[in-house]
């Protein structure tokens, strides 16, 4: 278990706090709007009414003991940066936060902030991809154009064997996990005859994962 800040409860702040707590994480919120707080109180490990503005406010809230603090404020932007500058002073060890702009990444980035969201973005990016590959469930970029991702295998694929849906380029490309109902068998044989009901995990370059699109339809 570990203990995080969440600093801004608005709509982002607030579903970040409750999956954490959901986690079994502690999770301290803050926030300068009561409505916004008492909303949230009766879940939350301890709650705070406070103006982050204010350094005297903030280091009341012993956000230092958090392993991670994240700032969810986007709006406002100056109250998001006079935050981190204020965490940082109060020995925060790591910060994340929530960006709004190009130039609120920028500053953002060059205050040490460890890891800098931008939720609309991220979230458009992740529809797109659903929208474009509809087989894909989950998928994490593995750096340097490599991804790991779980897809379900389409019905029609019914008969045929995991053979005939490879890419072309195998040297690019690791079959991971083979699921079937409730059985999960690693590394399996590509001569394993499909049903059409089972997700597959795999990890692979851009292009030979591409090229294996067509073969799931
Ligand atoms: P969202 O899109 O997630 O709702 P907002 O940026 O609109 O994000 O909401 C940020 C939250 O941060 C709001 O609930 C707002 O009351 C809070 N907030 C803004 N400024 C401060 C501040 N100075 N101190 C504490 N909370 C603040």
């Amino acid at each position: 278990m570990a203990q995080f800040g969440v600093i801004g409860l608005g709509r982002f702040g607030a579903r970040t706090s409750l999956e954490l707590l959901d986690l079994g994480h502690e999770v301290i919120g803050v926030d300068s709007d009561e409505k916004s707080v008492d909303a949230l109180a009766e879940y939350l490990t301890h709650a705070a009414i406070a103006d982050v503005t204010d350094e005297k406010a903030l280091k009341e809230l012993s956000l230092e003991e958090c392993d991670v603090v994240l700032v969810a404020i986007g709006e406002d932007l100056q109250a998001s940066l006079l935050c981190v500058l204020h965490l940082k002073s109060i020995g925060v060890k790591e910060i994340w936060a929530k960006a709004t702009s190009k130039e609120h990444h920028q500053i953002l980035s060059k205050l040490g902030v460890k890891r800098i969201i931008h939720p609309e973005e991220e979230m458009g990016i992740r529809v797109a991809q659903a929208l474009n590959y509809p087989m894909v469930n989950e998928y994490m970029s593995l750096g340097h154009n490599w991804y790991c991702v779980e897809i379900d295998v389409n019905e029609d694929l019914n008969g045929k064997s995991i053979e005939d849906i490879l890419p072309d380029d195998l040297e690019h490309f690791h079959l991971l996990l083979l699921k079937r109902r409730d059985e999960v068998t690693a590394n399996p044989s590509t001569s394993v005859k499909l049903e059409g009901n089972e997700t597959l995990v795999i990890a692979g370059s851009l292009k030979a994962l591409k090229s294996m699109a067509p073969k799931l339809q």
